[in-house]
């Protein structure tokens, strides 16, 4: 079966693959010792304002703290850490630190969810789309004309954006700095954090599986007419321009991605 492979492409439910999708029936599942713990870390870190890179106790502490198996704590804080919600620097010296709230993480989450299940790259790159539109039309509608303005403007200046030999990695962290800002200026951190999951997720995918530098040129001039529509206000147009500029992204992924668009999502 020819599998249709343009960005206007709409798969409905996708390929009859994977694991079907379950009807909740884990809601209310008991948590484990070792969940009770990480809860209680991440209650702990929220009571006492903790930032990121601020130490959390010692394992002895918190064995005492929280009356729990050493085996335990330990499953607990590897729950955090493979989050990126806490570090944990082994040795002498180490010790669990507060970490970051990452969309990346919530994105790789995900990917494993969306590659069991059976979805496809197509269904991803769908979800992108009305993602990251809604999200630079909430942006454009932030009422805060200054901070629309003060968040937007460095990615007016072309020059700054535009490196022909940049590392693929720093590319990819500026690309998505821009898409942060935006969503950001959303102003609605649910939508910020689950949207922001799928960019940076199809993000880590084309950069393991291909090279998005080709066309950063473009790439930074459609951000450019983005950025402008924000500061200006004009939601519907920073929606839509949002929209010809990720198709125009998911055009070279699907180059890159071959067969595989019409895959599950890998879990990488
Ligand atoms: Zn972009």
């Amino acid at each position: 079966m020819a599998h249709d492979t343009t960005p206007q492409a709409r798969v409905a439910g996708g390929d009859a693959t994977g694991i079907p999708i379950a009807s909740g029936k884990s809601l209310l599942r008991p948590l484990k010792a070792a969940e009770v713990v990480a809860r209680d870390v991440v209650r702990d870190i929220t009571a006492n304002r903790l930032a990121p890179g601020d130490s959390l106790e010692s394992e002895a502490e918190m064995l005492q703290k929280y009356g729990v198996s050493r085996e335990s704590l330990r499953e607990g804080l590897r729950l955090l850490e493979v989050q990126g919600m806490i570090n944990i620097r082994r040795g002498p010296g180490g010790g669990p630190s507060v970490g970051t709230v990452d969309p990346g993480n919530l994105g790789r989450v995900e990917a494993l969810f969306f590659h069991l299940a059976g979805a496809t790259y197509q269904e991803l790159f769908q979800a992108w789309i009305l993602a990251e539109t809604t999200l630079a039309g909430l942006a454009a509608a932030n009422e805060d004309a200054d901070l629309r303005s003060e968040r937007m403007e460095p990615f007016l200046d072309r020059d700054a954006h535009r490196h022909e030999h940049q590392e693929l990695a720093d590319f990819v962290e500026g690309h998505e700095g821009f898409h942060a800002a935006v969503a950001a200026l959303s102003g609605n951190r649910v939508l910020e954090l689950t949207f922001r999951a799928y960019g940076q997720l199809v993000s880590h995918h084309v950069a393991t599986v291909g090279d998005p530098r080709p066309i950063q040129d473009a790439l930074v001039e459609t951000h450019l007419g983005i950025a402008e529509a924000i500061i200006r206000g004009y939601s519907d147009a920073a929606g839509q321009l949002m929209r010809e500029h990720l198709e125009e992204v998911i055009a070279i992924n699907i180059e890159q991605l071959g067969d595989l668009v019409a895959g599950p999502v890998e879990w990488l």
